[in-house]
C-alpha cells in the first residue's frame, strides 16, 4: 500500500549534509519531516571537515544564487553578511579578465551582486538555519549503504552509524552526496539500466593559498580580482582573488592538462605572475601567507542524464552534484543546488509526495537547472584538448564564436554586460544573449574601446602596500 493512503505526515531521507541536501532539505521540510544522513561529525560554526574538501578553495555565489539561498531560507545571506560575508558587485567591485583576454569595464549599472566568504562559513551558516527548522533531524557519522525497494519505488535507505547498522523508511529518499554518489550503481542493483553519463574534463588542477590582506586593503572594498583562462591558448591557466571575512584572502590559481599549477610554495606567486595577465602575481607579492598550499584535481565535468531513463522508482531522486559536477572555475555548483531544491519544492506545493510519477517529474525539473550551468561549463571546456571523446561539433564551435562575442560587447556595455551577467549567474537562460540588450550593441558596435590595462584604481594599487 502505497504511504499516501494513510493521514501520516510525509517522510524524507536526504544523503549528505552538504549545500545540495541542506537545501533539499529545507525545501521538504514545508510537506515532509526530513532526517538528513551524513557521515562526517558537522562542526558547530565555520570549520573545515572531511566531506567537504573543496571548501578550501575559493567559492562565490552567483546573483542567481542569491537569489536562489534567500527564497529557501529567507534572509539567509543576511546571516553570512553578519558574519563577515560581502555582496560584491559585478563588475562595480571586480577586476576580471576574460576568456577572449578583454579586460571587463567596471560598469555599475548592472544589478548583479555574488555572495562571497569562506566556504566554511557559508556552510555554517546554511546548517544552523537548516538545524533551526522543526521538522528536520540530522543523524551526523551515519554513512548511507544502499537503496530499499525495487526498480518500481524506494522505500528506504540501509546505513550504519559506528557499525551499526538500521534501516530508514521514508516516502521520498534525496540522494544529494556529491561527486562519489553511488546513485548509478545503487540504481543498477535495483534492476535499472546503466545510467548514460558524460564527462568532458579540461584536466583542471586548482591550488589554493591562505593570505592575510595585505597593506591597507581591509580598509576599502577592495575588490575581486580574477583573470580567466583562455580555451583557445591550451594550457589554460587563470586564478581569482577572493577577499573574505576575517581581513584574509583566499588566492586560488588554475591550470588545465599540462599547465598545472602545483602544491610547492615557492613556485604559487611565480604562476600566478606568469598567467596571461600578472596582476593577481604583483598583489600577492608582498602578502603574507597563512599556513599550506591546498590542491585538487577534482573538477571534471561529469552529468548523469537520469532525467532521460525510461524507467525511475518512486521515492527516489538525485539533486546537486550527484547529478553533475561543473568545472568549478565557474562557479555554479552551490547556485544549481539551490535551483534544484527550489524546483522540489515547487512541484511538492502541488504534488503528493507519494503519488506515481512524482519521482520522475522532481527528476526532470533537476534538470533544467543542471543543463544551464553545463552547457556554460561545456561550452568552453570542451576546446582543450583531451577533454572529451569527441571534438566540438560546427554547432558548439559556432555558439562558442558568439559567446565570445557576446563577452567582447558585455566587457564595453553595460547593457549587454547585463545580458551576459543573467546568463552567467543563472538568473535567466541562454537565449538572453539574443536579446536586444546584446544583439544591438553587438551588431552595432559597442562606444567603449577595450581596455589596455586591469582596471584598478590608484588608490587600490596605493592600499596594497
Ligand atoms: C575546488 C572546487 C571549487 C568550487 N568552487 C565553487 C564556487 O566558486 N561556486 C560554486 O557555486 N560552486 C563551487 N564548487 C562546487 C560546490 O562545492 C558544490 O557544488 C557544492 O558543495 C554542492 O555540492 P553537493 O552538496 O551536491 O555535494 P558535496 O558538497 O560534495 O557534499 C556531499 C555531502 O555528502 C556527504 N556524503 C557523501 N557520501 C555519503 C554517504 N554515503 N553517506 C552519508 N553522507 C555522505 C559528504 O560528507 C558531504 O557532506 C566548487 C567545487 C570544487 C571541487
Amino acid at each position: 500500500m502505497p504511504p499516501s493512503a494513510t493521514n501520516r505526515r510525509p517522510t524524507s531521507v536526504v544523503i549528505g549534509a552538504s549545500a545540495a541536501g541542506l537545501f533539499a532539505a529545507a525545501a521538504l521540510s514545508e510537506i515532509a519531516d526530513v532526517t538528513i544522513v551524513e557521515r562526517d561529525l558537522l562542526p558547530h560554526g565555520a570549520e573545515p571537515r572531511r566531506g567537504v574538501p573543496q571548501a578550501r578553495h575559493a567559492h562565490l555565489v552567483w546573483s542567481g544564487g542569491v537569489k536562489a539561498f534567500n527564497d529557501l531560507l529567507p534572509g539567509v545571506t543576511d546571516d553570512v553578511l553578519a558574519k563577515g560575508g560581502r555582496l560584491v558587485h559585478i563588475m562595480g567591485d571586480m577586476v576580471s579578465r576574460a576568456p577572449n583576454e578583454v579586460w571587463f569595464r567596471r560598469f555599475t549599472a548592472t544589478h548583479h551582486r555574488n555572495l562571497v566568504c569562506s566556504r566554511d562559513l557559508l556552510d555554517s551558516v546554511l546548517r544552523d538555519r537548516v538545524r533551526a527548522l522543526e521538522n528536520v533531524t540530522i543523524r551526523e557519522n551515519t554513512t548511507a549503504l544502499g537503496l530499499v525497494g525495487d526498480a518500481a519505488r524506494v522505500t528506504g535507505l540501509h546505513v550504519s552509524t559506528d557499525g551499526d547498522e538500521a534501516t530508514l523508511a521514508a516516502d521520498l529518499v534525496i540522494d544529494a552526496s556529491g561527486r562519489g554518489s553511488r546513485s548509478p550503481a545503487w540504481l543498477e542493483g535495483l534492476g535499472l539500466p546503466k545510467t548514460p553519463e558524460r564527462e568532458v574534463n579540461a584536466g583542471v588542477a586548482y591550488a589554493t593559498r591562505l593570505y592575510r590582506a595585505p597593506g591597507r586593503t581591509a580598509d576599502i572594498t577592495f575588490p575581486l580580482v580574477n583573470v580567466q583562462a583562455n580555451p583557445a591558448k591550451a594550457p589554460g591557466q587563470g586564478g581569482i582573488i577572493l577577499p573574505i571575512e576575517d581581513n584574509q584572502w583566499i588566492v586560488t590559481l588554475a591550470g588545465t592538462r599540462g599547465g598545472e599549477p602545483t602544491d610547492d610554495p615557492n613556485a604559487f606567486e611565480d604562476f600566478a605572475l606568469s598567467l596571461g595577465h600578472p596582476v593577481i602575481g604583483q598583489l600577492i607579492k608582498d602578502a603574507e601567507p597563512l599556513g599550506e598550499i591546498a590542491t585538487t584535481r577534482s573538477t571534471g565535468n561529469n552529468r548523469r542524464y537520469y532525467e532521460k531513463e525510461d524507467r525511475w522508482p518512486d521515492g527516489y531522486a538525485v539533486l546537486g552534484d550527484a547529478i553533475a559536477a561543473y568545472n568549478p572555475v565557474y562557479g555554479h555548483g552551490l547556485t544549481v543546488a539551490a535551483q534544484c531544491a527550489i524546483a522540489v519544492r515547487d512541484i511538492l506545493q502541488s504534488t503528493s509526495i507519494t503519488a506515481p510519477g512524482t519521482a520522475k517529474r522532481l527528476q526532470r525539473a533537476a534538470a533544467r537547472p543542471v543543463a544551464a550551468a553545463w552547457d556554460l561549463a561545456v561550452g568552453q571546456d570542451a576546446f582543450y584538448p583531451g577533454a572529451a571523446d569527441t571534438p566540438p561539433t560546427a554547432v558548439e564551435k559556432l555558439l562558442a564564436r558568439f559567446v565570445d562575442q557576446a563577452v567582447a560587447t558585455g566587457a564595453r556595455n553595460p547593457r549587454a554586460l547585463g545580458a551576459l551577467l543573467d546568463v552567467m549567474s543563472l538568473e535567466k537562460p541562454a537565449t538572453r544573449l539574443f536579446s536586444p540588450d546584446m544583439l544591438i550593441p553587438m551588431l552595432l558596435g559597442p562606444k567603449k574601446p577595450h581596455l589596455p590595462q586591469a582596471p584598478l584604481s590608484e588608490q587600490e594599487w596605493k592600499s596594497v602596500s
